[in-house]
């Protein structure tokens, strides 16, 4: 037919240029192992990430070769993030958290060809590095000298000659990959295409769901190793916002530093990090003068309504997501509709809490055990399956795994969850969390969101105990505050008026830490470990 458009790429090449066309001075700024802040911009940015994407071609690199991070969230890797996939190569972000066995698995399944690793992670490399063919370059985070034997990051891109051009790519081909740290079985691999990427970012910036636009300082929590730091650190550079990276400094204090002094207006990050840093700003509420309004995304496991209620106080605004490292990772984010305005204060709470609205070309459906889809009538509980542009297909080299598809070709996410007629989607359960009462599903996350609204309680995750009568019955293991007390009786009565008794937690356990996973989650497996044969009483 006459009168189409052009066939025209979407690869992250674009949003390079662009940025270094566009966005010159706008500033990127990383806080360093000493605390020190590295100041750059996108022009230093942008020469700095061809740079890297000549060198590395120099240096052997060929079209699809998959270069790893092993890095903080700072500016090289955000030059990694970008100069990697312009030299034709992969992004292999790998998680620091990881034992080295894992990373060995995942390097060599991976089969990773260069590593870039910050010099104040060169001791873990060194536990893994004689069992994998990596070359390392190394980011002379401190200042110091890097050891001989490594390549030095900044020697390196120097070493870039000549005018650097990209390949020409097809959008379709892989720009990064990320292992999923599943609680069970081998981490699994998923590949982002270039087309993927650029995709999600134009969804993660719309009004309606983060909304970062060019006058956002945006600082990314979550690590650049987990599902690409939510693709911040993508969408945020098409835009052409400034970018502040915390480094390793991830306590609360510290944070609050960044956010006040670096005018911080987005952030993004796991519940267990906010729940710290609305405890500390409880504690100090005048200490820190924070930009009025700035968003919060929150994500990776639910955010309790008492946080949200919690962060409006302070004028902070939490916005909930979820997502999944299958899904790059944006699939639905929590907004009132306008329609909903009117709603009293409790259910417009409510709405806020839940996981929120499919960003568009994600579709969503819940199924229940017979593969049937469930109503969307906010009861019914079902599995949450996806499809879209930028739901990955398969596992990287695993086609054992594709029973994690259906046939028709959703992603079983193997979250439970309820849908609202209006279609906001509320996440109940991981299939494998959740409890089985005398044969009726109970969902631990809703008992721990309301646990962690009481005064003394910090944090509490709900996990399945056999039950010799009930089959299953929920144990609610509890942190509480710092010289706060509760008994459970209290706790349970708290509970009552909003749940059915039947969902009431049998009984308590007050522990003085919930264990985390790598990514900052609640590690329920290790939990269900160390309670495995709980004495009802
Ligand atoms: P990951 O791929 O490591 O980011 O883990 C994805 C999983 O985290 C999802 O399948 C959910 O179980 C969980 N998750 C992510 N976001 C949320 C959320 N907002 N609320 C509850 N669970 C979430």
């Amino acid at each position: 037919m006459n009168g189409t458009m052009m066939d025209y790429p979407l690869t992250l090449n674009h949003i390079l240029e662009r940025s270094g066309k566009l966005y010159g001075p706008v500033e990127i700024v990383s806080r360093l192992p000493d605390k020190s802040l590295h100041r750059h911009t996108y022009a230093d940015f942008y020469r700095r990430a061809r740079a890297l994407a000549q060198a590395l071609q120099q240096a052997g690199l060929e079209r699809g070769d998959r270069v790893a991070t092993l890095m903080w969230n700072h500016y090289a890797h955000l030059e990694a993030y970008f100069g990697v996939p312009a030299a034709g190569g992969v992004l292999h972000t790998l998680n620091l958290r990881l034992h080295p066995d894992d990373l060995v698995y995942i390097i060599n399944h991976a089969g990773d060809r260069f590593l870039i690793v910050d010099d104040v992670l060169l001791p873990l490399y060194q536990k893994l590095q004689d069992r994998t063919h990596l070359r390392a370059i190394v980011v002379p985070l401190t200042g110091r000298p890097v050891p001989p034997g490594y390549l030095d990051y900044e020697a390196f891109l120097a070493g870039a000659q000549g005018d650097f051009r990209y390949p020409e790519l097809a959008e379709d081909e892989a720009a990064g990959m990320c292992y999923t740290s599943g609680t069970t079985g081998k981490p699994k691999g998923v590949v982002y295409s270039h087309r993927a990427i650029v995709l999600h970012s134009f969804a993660s910036v719309m009004a309606d769901t983060l909304a970062i636009s060019q006058r956002d300082r945006a600082l990314p929590v979550v690590p650049m190793f987990h599902a690409n730091a939510w693709g911040l650190p993508f969408s945020a550079t098409m835009v052409g916002a400034a970018q502040v990276f915390p480094g390793p400094h991830l306590d609360p204090q510290s944070l609050l530093d960044l956010f006040q002094r670096e005018r911080v207006t987005f952030t993004a990050g796991v519940p267990t990090v906010w729940l710290g840093i609305l405890e500390t700003l409880q504690k100090q509420p005048h200490a820190w003068d924070l930009v009025p309004g700035m968003r919060m995304a929150v994500g990776g496991a639910a955010a309790p309504e008492s946080m949200i209620r919690g962060f409006d106080r302070f004028n902070l605004r939490v916005i909930h997501a979820w997502g999944m490292t299958e899904t790059t990772p944006l699939g639905t984010v929590s907004h009132l509709k306008s329609y909903l305005a009117g709603l009293p204060e409790d259910e417009a709470y409510a709405v806020r809490a839940t996981q929120g609205l499919p960003a568009p070309f994600v579709e969503v459906r819940a199924v229940d055990d017979a593969g049937a889809e469930v109503p969307w009538d906010a009861r019914t509980m079902g599995e949450l399956q996806v499809r879209g542009p930028w739901v990955a297909a398969e596992y990287y080299r695993q086609p054992d795994l594709l029973d994690n598809w259906t046939a028709d070709g959703w992603f079983r996410t193997g979250d439970v969850v309820t849908i609202k007629p209006e279609g906001y989607v509320k996440i109940m359960d991981r299939t494998k969390d959740l409890v089985k009462s005398g044969g009726e599903w109970i969902s631990s996350v809703d008992l721990e969101n309301a646990l962690m609204g009481h005064p003394a309680v910090r944090e509490a995750a709900v996990i399945a105990v056999p039950h010799p009568r009930w089959q299953e019955r929920p144990l609610a293991v509890v942190v509480l505050r710092e010289g706060a007390r509760a008994t459970a009786e209290e706790l349970r009565e708290f509970l009552a008026p909003s749940f059915a008794r039947w969902w009431l937690p049998e009984a308590f356990a007050f522990v003085t830490e919930i264990p985390r996973t790598s990514a900052g989650k609640f590690r329920k497996s290790a939990l269900r470990e160390q309670f495995p044969d709980w004495q009802w009483e």
